[in-house]
């Protein structure tokens, strides 16, 4: 993973769940995660892998190949319990230059807020605006940023002791 994608999404979790995000070691999605018929990594399997250091409450896997789960031809990522992923392959920007990277991190930064949010407890908002919101393309992706909307920060809040 490119270390200016780990940094920038360090920073962004670390600031929006007002939390300390540390770097954990590098993993790779299990080969038996593969399915080669589509060309795509079962994201079950893969967030199965992602390593859980000491001491962590939760973690977060940023991962290169495209992601699918049953039901859905293919996902940007995916949380349950203390372990989310992110999958990079569809973030890309056509627009070359820092203009096109600048807009290739804000979109890893808005999913990686979105999965990690689930695992502080959020579910999917409503508002289209808010980075909870579901994201079926990149559209919605671009649209609703990285930023939680009052509710989600209210109940972030509210499940802090
Ligand atoms: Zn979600
Ligand atoms: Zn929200």
């Amino acid at each position: 993973m490119p270390p200016e994608v780990v940094a920038a999404v360090q920073g962004a979790v670390a600031v929006a769940f007002d939390a300390q995000a540390v770097v954990g070691p590098t993993f790779r999605e299990p080969p038996s995660a593969l399915d080669v018929a589509r060309g795509q990594y079962l994201a079950d399997a893969v967030l199965r892998e992602v390593p859980l250091p000491d001491g962590a409450a939760f973690s977060l896997g940023l991962v290169t190949p495209d992601l699918f789960t049953n039901g859905l031809s293919f996902v940007f990522g995916m949380a349950f319990a203390q372990r989310a992923l992110v999958s990079i392959y569809r973030l890309a920007s056509d627009e070359q230059g820092p203009r096109g990277q600048a807009r290739f991190l804000l979109r890893v930064v808005t999913e990686a807020i979105h999965e990690v949010g689930h695992l502080f407890g959020l579910g999917h908002c409503r508002d289209r605006d808010c980075a909870m919101f579901f994201s079926n393309t990149l559209a919605d992706t671009d649209r609703k940023g990285p930023a939680l909307c009052h509710h989600c920060r209210a109940v972030l809040h509210a499940a802090r002791p």
